[in-house]
């Protein structure tokens, strides 16, 4: 036996969410540590958020190089080395997950490496390859994440891909399929059509990024068509995979129709499932829905008393930035300040092409709830920076309570929505109206005068348009 080391909070998973509610709990005088069993940064940084983000924006980088002849220009002989792409993104990375180490261990957060294991309800034991170590804690936040789910049909193999395979290749495939058109089939779809690989998208339901409103993704769905190189296939039912010499064979039904497509590789994402299936959480009886999803209250509490939970574990939208966020409260909590969870505020953003944003209420939630609204729309087309960018694709659509104007939701389709939509946020949680926004001076010329301009909309007196 061991001795146990005591603890005030013990975080699991060093994630967005992990870390973030380390350093909080730390910063409010409590003595944390962190257990990983991975690397610290979790998905998000490691395999997940800024990989995906890297790659996008050199595949970006690599198409707009080749087709800019709109604005005059005109390059022959662009190439990509796609090891050094890789390399690249690799650093990009390893600054970020050193950086976490850096604050963890500025904020004295002792941090542990492998695998925690609950014994009860104020004991873990830490396992790594040739030792364990048990802890002792007054609290504990549980931050252990996701992972892909594996068609029983697409076993994950060498050709056989899930995010993470899909984001290290050696090579740019020729051709590609792509199981899910949710927002990482769509993100990493886009990003090797950029490289110039052929992509097949196969989707389920009747549109992509499904999560959407129907005029946000049929823009992305038009500008992949208009690549030349990608296709899409809805309400598309992917069967089987079989090895070919080349590849891999996909078969999938569509419309009654059974077809096939060869391929490099497949890529399926489909979904992702809560690590909660080997944490030893009947032990101490927390309990979960039937998915593995932990149950919390409004603090990020399980129903034990001292153990919280956070992130991607938890119920709502598998986010990065919602599990820092419930990180933070969680921490709060434990630390003994008033905070609870709000998730009207709580962005979503798909990296495509055109960049797509939500915050708050859509129109459709807002009228199925029965409140009477005002959805105002402005065109990124009747923006000066937007045609100077050359990409007028796009529009911000303003939800706003229509008896006093109040801001209870925003959509945007656009270059930058992933930014713009932070401003719209701010005026959610800050109980801002239109008319607040439409008299807040934007710069000249900006992507943000369109959120000015929505604003005038719905107050009735827009400027630049009629
Ligand atoms: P994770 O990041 O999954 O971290 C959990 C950590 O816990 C892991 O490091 C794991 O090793 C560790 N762990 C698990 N079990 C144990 C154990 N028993 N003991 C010790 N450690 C353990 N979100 C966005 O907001 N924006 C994006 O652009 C975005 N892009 C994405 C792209 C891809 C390809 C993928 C796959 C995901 C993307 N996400 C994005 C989602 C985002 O990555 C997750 O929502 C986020 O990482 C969840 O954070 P988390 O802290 O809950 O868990």
């Amino acid at each position: 036996g061991d001795f146990p080391i005591e603890t005030d909070t013990l975080v699991i998973g060093a994630g967005p969410g992990g870390y973030v509610a380390a350093i909080r709990a730390a910063q409010l005088g409590q003595k944390v540590t962190i257990v990983e069993k991975g690397t610290l940064g979790g998905v998000c940084l490691n395999v997940g958020c800024i990989p995906s983000k890297a790659l996008i924006s050199a595949a970006h980088r690599y198409e707009t190089a080749q087709h800019s002849e709109d604005m005059g220009i005109s390059a022959e002989n662009v190439t990509v080395d796609f090891s050094k792409v890789q390399e690249w993104k690799a650093g990009v990375v390893k600054k970020l997950t050193g950086g976490v180490e850096g604050l963890l261990k500025g904020n004295k957060v002792e941090i542990v490496r492998g695998e925690a294991y609950f014994v009860d309800n104020e004991t873990v034991r830490v396992m790594d390859e040739n030792s364990a170590q048990t802890y002792k804690f007054k609290n504990a936040i549980i931050a252990t994440g996701s992972r892909p789910i594996e068609l029983p049909a697409f076993k994950y193999s060498e050709r056989v891909l899930d995010s993470t395979g899909a984001l290290s290749l050696k090579d740019i495939p020729k051709k590609l399929v792509v199981i899910g058109g949710g927002y990482v089939g769509t993100e990493l779809g886009t990003a090797y059509a950029n490289f110039g690989t052929e992509v097949v998208i196969l989707e389920a339901a009747d549109e992509i990024l499904a999560g959407f409103e129907k005029q946000m993704s049929s823009l992305v769905k038009r500008n992949l068509k208009k690549k030349g190189n990608v296709e899409i296939f809805t309400k598309a039912m992917a069967k089987s995979v079989e090895e070919t010499e080349a590849g891999i064979q996909v078969t999938f039904e569509v419309k009654g129709e059974e077809k096939s497509v060869e391929a490099d590789y497949v890529l399926v994402t489909v979904g992702r499932r809560p690590n909660t299936d080997e944490l030893g959480l009947e032990q101490v009886g927390v309990e979960m829905t039937d998915r593995g999803i932990i149950k919390i209250d409004k603090q990020c509490r399980t129903n034990v008393s001292n153990i919280f939970a956070i992130g991607d574990i938890v119920e709502g939208p598998p986010l990065a930035h919602k599990a820092s966020y419930e990180g933070k409260v969680a921490a709060e909590v434990i630390g003994g300040e008033h905070a609870e969870i709000d998730y009207l505020g709580i962005p979503a953003v798909v990296f495509s092409e055109p960049e797509l944003a939500t915050v708050g209420y859509t129109e459709a939630q807002a009228k199925e709830e029965g409140l009477d609204i005002t959805a105002a729309k402005f065109p990124f087309a009747a923006n000066g920076r937007a045609l100077a960018l050359n990409n007028t694709d796009g529009f911000l659509k303003l939800v706003t309570r229509k008896e006093d104007g109040l801001v209870i939701g925003a959509q945007i389709a656009g270059p930058s929505a992933s930014d713009m939509i932070a401003e719209l946020g701010l005026a959610i949680e800050a109980g801002m109206t239109a008319a607040d926004i439409a008299m807040t001076i934007h710069a000249h010329p900006t992507l943000g005068e369109i959120t000015m301009e929505a604003a005038e909309v719905a107050i009735g007196s827009p400027i630049h348009i009629v």
